[in-house]
């Protein structure tokens, strides 16, 4: 699991483990290809190549207009602040530990966690000066297993 560690507001109060919805796209996307089941393959028995329904996408969207609201939309990251918390970055980006007044409490937690669950925290060796995590780049970089 890829981690780091990023500055929010001491009341930010998202749900642990579950994405951030800053992180997902609410438009609709492209809807499956209903020729072709999504596959992208031409559907009629016997004849190769590319579904002429999808171009071989395998997907289709309703109208152009909904790919391009779908492709305007950008991701919000969650409100910054003083406190310190963990998240991973594995999938979209969920918070993993609760917000933290302050870096040494964050740590502490860390290594509470890391006996907790038995797992191994290695800090990534280009993060020399972790826990002396940058203040003008908001977060550092932690590696999991
Ligand atoms: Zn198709």
């Amino acid at each position: 699991m890829e981690c780091e560690i990023r500055r929010v507001r001491h009341d930010f109060n998202w749900p642990l483990d579950e994405r951030w919805g800053g992180f997902l796209n609410p438009r609709p996307g492209p809807r499956v290809c209903k020729a072709c089941d999504g596959s992208g393959q031409n559907a009629r028995l016997g004849v190769y190549g590319r579904c002429k329904k999808c171009r071989g996408n395998g997907s289709k969207w309703r109208r152009p207009k909904d790919k391009r609201r779908y492709d305007r939309w950008r991701p919000s990251n969650p409100p910054k602040g003083d406190g310190w918390q963990l998240w991973e970055t594995t999938s979209e980006g969920s918070p993993i530990s609760p917000v933290f007044a302050t870096q040494q409490a964050l740590i502490s937690w860390l290594v509470a966690d890391v006996v907790r669950k038995g797992r191994w925290i290695g800090v990534e060796r280009t993060h020399d000066r972790w826990p002396d995590v940058p203040r003008h780049r908001g977060h550092g970089s932690v590696v999991m297993s």
